[in-house]
């Protein structure tokens, strides 16, 4: 559950620390940003409640990505006061269309129910700017930068204010890099230019997703390259180890064994296919690996025989 407290972390800096993060950036006496905006109403409900307990003004809000982790909270603040949103092109057009995650999961096939859970599918979220570019955004006398960082998703951007990061899933904190076995991505060649643009970033600080605020951020970045650059190992090996090929989902099973993780429903299993899957495009494009459908069946052979 989330936390109600508020973390300081310079004078114009916050966030709240909880299972998904919420940054909070004080633009001026009257105006305040929040970055992400948690799973769900009740999380959303003591966010505005801290705030207005000590007078923190919000009437900013950015969604870095159109998970509903980080967005499931959006709809009912905007239903309760006036925020002007921010979201990065693509992931804004999901977040005005949020069925589109469980659509792509399940293979564009209209999804039932129970793949509609608030996990995969917040209510939609209205965007009042959709940025097109990573850089500077002004908001009256005050600006802050904002990243690109895909990779986890499509188009994700982090946001820099007073020298501190708001790295949203650009990396995961130890303990959620741990726990998750195989992060979340969409395209592992992209995940590792972030991670490494990650490294160079001269920031203060980093507030992760999920994890807590550290000035030494940059070793978590590197425990994160170290991590996908040993999945992508594992599974290339695999792949060799089947010289007449290895069906897709088996890969995703054998892949997940290797991280001791028991996937528990459809929806999970569908989310680790596309953190493979994300792998073996990265090794499609290197020439490493290729798919062949063979007896109507889906494998993945090695293209270095
Ligand atoms: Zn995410």
């Amino acid at each position: 559950m989330l936390e109600v407290e508020l973390k300081k972390i310079t004078e114009k800096v916050s966030y709240f620390h909880g299972s998904v993060n919420i940054g909070y950036l004080r633009l001026s006496s009257e105006e305040g940003m929040l970055i992400d905006a948690g799973l769900d109403d009740q999380a959303m409900k003591k966010v505005i409640k801290q705030l207005k307990e000590q007078s923190l003004p919000i009437s900013h809000l950015f969604i870095t990505h159109a998970h509903a982790d980080h967005y499931g909270g959006a709809a009912y603040l905007q239903e309760k006061q006036d925020v002007y949103t921010f979201a990065p092109e693509f992931e804004a057009a999901i977040l005005q269309n949020p069925m589109i995650e469980p659509l792509y999961l399940f293979h564009g096939v209209h999804p039932i129910a129970e793949w509609r859970n608030k996990f995969l599918e917040g209510k939609p979220v209205r965007i009042d700017s959709v940025l097109q570019k990573e850089g500077v955004v002004r908001i009256g006398n005050t600006v802050f930068q904002t990243i690109a960082l895909p990779g986890h998703s499509y188009n994700q951007f982090g946001v820099i204010f007073d020298d501190i990061l708001f790295a949203t899933d650009g990396y995961f904190g130890i303990e959620a890099l741990e726990k998750h076995g195989i992060p979340f991505i969409v395209d592992a060649a992209q995940t590792i230019e972030t991670l490494e643009k990650l490294t160079k970033l001269p920031c203060k600080g980093a507030v992760p997703g999920h994890g807590s605020y550290e000035e030494a951020y940059v070793q978590t970045v590197e425990k994160n390259l170290d991590v996908h650059k040993e999945i992508e190992h594992f599974i290339h090996e695999q792949v060799k180890a089947n010289p007449d090929g290895i069906a897709l989902e088996k890969l995703v099973t054998i892949a997940c064994l290797s991280k001791g993780i028991q996937i528990k429903n459809a929806p999970s299993f569908m989310l680790f296919r596309t953190a493979v899957t994300a792998y073996l495009t990265k090794l499609m494009k290197q020439n490493q690996v290729c798919f062949v459908v063979e007896q109507n069946q889906l494998l993945v052979v090695s293209s270095s025989k």
